[in-house]
């Protein structure tokens, strides 16, 4: 038999124990194992019920996915068969679940005929957040034994529960507050002793409240209006239906089918291309898994604005004790005002506990002085956007910080290495680029300058984690991988309102496909002023980079967005819903007029394409330039720190499910339209699209 499932018996009772780690991923050999163990028990007449248990970490995590698109994974026997075996087993069949049961693990547990769990262990069917469906199975099997809708929430949610919430549903017979093996062992030999046979979860009912054809149609209004884009969580309701009104086996090929379907659906490549690409951003090519860290147990921010105060939150929130420095006092207070401010809402909203936020705040020092960085790990520079402000700062925190001491800039436009030259410790130095609020923001670009330790640079991933962040490398360039294809983005969306669209025209399009928001309604919120001093300092930098200057007509007038009432859009006081201003018509219509353009409508598919594909036009040159080490890479940009849609798996991916040569027929056939020459195909993308290959 093989190790991946070891068999014992114990009192009469047959032991599988599964032990594939680190989360007993049901990889082949384990399959096989727990295949030929349960034969083994089968056979064996002194046997007379069966505990299937994992370790303590994990009962099992479902799919292995070390196995996945490898001839592995389709090897029988399937999951589906194994539960089979269990449906046909003789003697009851106890799974004693401690850590969690998530996806084919939950399954294969809910092929058992008991399930007793850990205090701590933790229920899901996740499948859902890979746009795919619980296929071995758990769609028919979970209502039978929970209530209908508990589990259709479980399931178009994919959120796990604890064991007690089983209880209570009944998804778990008993909780075992001590050893959980012993406690499993005496749980079957009740079962034995009180003559308790096998209890299939196939042949119970499962029935909704109340009228089933207006419970599933209320459901099915529900989850489509909370899954919009997103096509398994409705398959889900179809397959829950099913194990309704259908004998089980019907129910199991409704399940299989639409499981089939969902497999191949975009949006489910989509997502699994996601869920894959977030585990590799902290892989580096020449920086090995195993390279050694440094221990950051102490950090300082410099600068308490919109940043630094952000950043300050995600070190207290991860425990690490952090001093703001700031140069006035004022400034000071203002910051640690804010912070204060930011944590009172979300106890008031009820998600964070006030002793909680009374820890983190501990965390939290303060001061003038920047000698005050002397003690910290790292220090995080979020002062004003100017060079000579940042090198200032180096130059000093090279004669204070501790040697060792990681010194990190949140610029996000200047050359690191040039902030990095002031010090004698460049190897030291490191881009960390949050994103507003940063606090909140998942994404956070790892800036590798050219001389930065590698050390460093694994120091600066793992620290990442820690602070809930989705770091991802990117190599010294302006704007870094994500703004440096935003600005591509905005280029195009101005160019579509100098030829007739509206902001409100521009932005609906695009959130109607998919972003979280349009760039107008994200330029007012972030304040116009900000771009428009990028901009005027590009003119000078780049004079052959074209701008529309509507944008610097709409700032020249005030309207610098929701901190000023008006911007791209109008803003009732107190009110951040943008609404269309009949003011920026007027505007949009004297510049076309300045600029020699007859208005033409604009469909929205045109919007879309010339905006995605700008950004997938320039991400294609980061990944030529070695900028972004993947193309993956630039997707979980995009995902984490841009809104765009998981389910279109990022602006690299997207333009990979056009097709490249579709992406750059487009480009050349916009090549000829309105400020064509901006339109360059990028080498890369044009070798791709001659190749017939794709970015991912
Ligand atoms: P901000 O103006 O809100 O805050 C800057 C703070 O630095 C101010 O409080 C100022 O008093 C302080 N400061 C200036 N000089 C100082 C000094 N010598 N010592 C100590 N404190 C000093 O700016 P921000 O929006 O927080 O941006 C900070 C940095 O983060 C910039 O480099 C910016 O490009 C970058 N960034 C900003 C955003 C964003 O959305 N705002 C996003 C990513 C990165």
């Amino acid at each position: 038999m093989s190790d991946a499932a070891q068999y014992s018996v114990r009192d009469g009772i047959a032991v599988i124990t599964l032990n594939n780690p680190p989360v007993n991923g049901l990889g082949h050999a384990l399959r096989s194992g727990i295949m030929q163990a349960l034969q083994q028990a089968g056979a064996d007449p002194g046997v007379k019920a069966i505990v299937l248990i994992g370790s303590a970490k994990a009962f099992s995590g479902g799919a292995d996915i070390r196995e996945f698109n490898t001839p592995k994974s389709a090897m029988p026997p399937s999951l589906h068969q194994i539960i089979e075996a269990q449906d046909a087993s003789a003697k009851p069949i106890v799974a004693a679940i401690g850590g969690f049961a998530m996806g084919g693990g939950l399954e294969l547990a809910l092929g058992c005929h008991y399930r007793v769990a850990a205090p701590k262990a933790q229920l899901a069917l996740p499948e859902v957040k890979l746009g795919i469906l619980p296929g071995a199975g758990g769609t028919q099997r979970l209502p039978r034994v929970i209530p209908v809708a508990e589990a259709l929430k479980m399931m178009t949610t994919g959120n796990p529960i604890p064991a007690e919430k089983g209880k209570q549903l009944g998804l778990v017979d008993e909780i075992v507050a001590g050893d959980l093996l012993e406690g499993a062992l005496t749980y079957a030999i009740r079962l034995v002793a009180e003559g308790k046979g096998p209890r299939r979860i196939r042949d119970l009912k499962a029935r909704p409240e109340g009228d089933a054809k207006a419970f599933f149609e209320a459901a099915r209004a529900e989850v489509a209006k909370a899954s919009k884009g997103y096509p398994a969580p409705l398959e889900i309701v179809a397959c829950v239906e099913a194990a309704v009104n259908l004998p089980f086996d019907e129910g199991q090929k409704e399940e299989r089918r639409r499981f089939e379907q969902l497999v191949n659906t975009a949006e489910s490549k989509a997502l699994r291309h996601m869920f894959f690409a977030e585990r590799q951003t902290t892989k580096i090519p020449d920086v090995p898994e195993d390279t050694p860290v440094r221990e950051i147990r102490k950090a300082a921010i410099v600068g308490a604005g919109t940043m630094g105060g952000g950043i300050a939150m995600s070190f207290a929130n991860a425990g690490i004790p952090v001093t703001v420095i700031e140069a006035k006092q004022e400034a000071l207070e203002r910051g640690l005002a804010t912070i204060r401010k930011n944590y009172a809402n979300t106890v008031s909203k009820g998600r964070l506990k006030q002793e909680d936020m009374d820890k983190r705040m501990a965390l939290i020092g303060s001061s003038l002085k920047l000698e005050d960085a002397k003690d910290a790990d790292i220090v995080v520079e979020a002062v004003f956007e100017r060079m000579d402000v940042k090198q200032e700062i180096f130059r000093k925190l090279d004669g204070i910080a501790k040697t060792g001491a990681i010194l990190a800039t949140n610029t996000s436009t200047l050359d690191v290495d040039q902030i990095a030259a002031t010090t004698r410790r460049p190897q030291d130095v490191i881009g960390t680029h949050f994103f507003s609020p940063a606090n909140v923001m998942r994404l956070l670009e790892i800036v590798r300058g050219a001389k930065t330790a590698k050390d460093v640079l694994a120091t600066t991933l793992k620290l990442g984690k820690t602070l809930k962040k989705v770091p991802v490398v990117s190599g010294v360039c302006d704007g870094f991988i994500g703004n440096r294809m935003l600005e591509k983005y905005v280029q195009q969306a101005m160019f579509l309102l100098d030829e007739g669209a509206t902001p409100q025209q521009v932005d609906g399009a695009l959130t109607r496909w998919g972003l979280a928001m349009g760039p107008f309604t994200m330029s007012d919120m972030a304040g116009n002023d900000i771009g428009w001093e990028v901009r005027k300092r590009r003119y000078q930098e780049r004079p052959h980079m074209v701008y529309s200057r509507i944008a610097d007509r709409i700032c020249e007038q005030g309207r610098f967005g929701q901190k000023t009432g008006t911007g791209f859009y109008l803003y009732e006081p107190g009110n951040r819903k943008p609404s269309p201003d009949p003011e920026v018509d007027k505007i949009l219509a004297a510049y076309r007029k300045e600029i020699g353009v007859t208005p033409r409508s604009i469909p929205d598919a045109e919007i879309v394409e010339r905006c995605m594909y700008a950004l997938a036009n320039e991400g294609a040159r980061i990944l030529e330039e070695g900028i972004a080490l993947r193309a993956s890479d630039i997707d979980m940009v995009y995902l984490t720190g841009y809104g765009y849609p998981p389910y279109r798996g990022g602006p690299m991916f997207y333009a990979d499910t056009v097709g490249v040569a579709n992406v750059l027929a487009a480009i050349e056939k916009f090549q000829k339209g309105y400020q064509g020459a901006q339109w360059k195909p990028a080498p890369l993308l044009a070798k791709r699209a001659r190749e017939g290959k794709t970015f991912n």
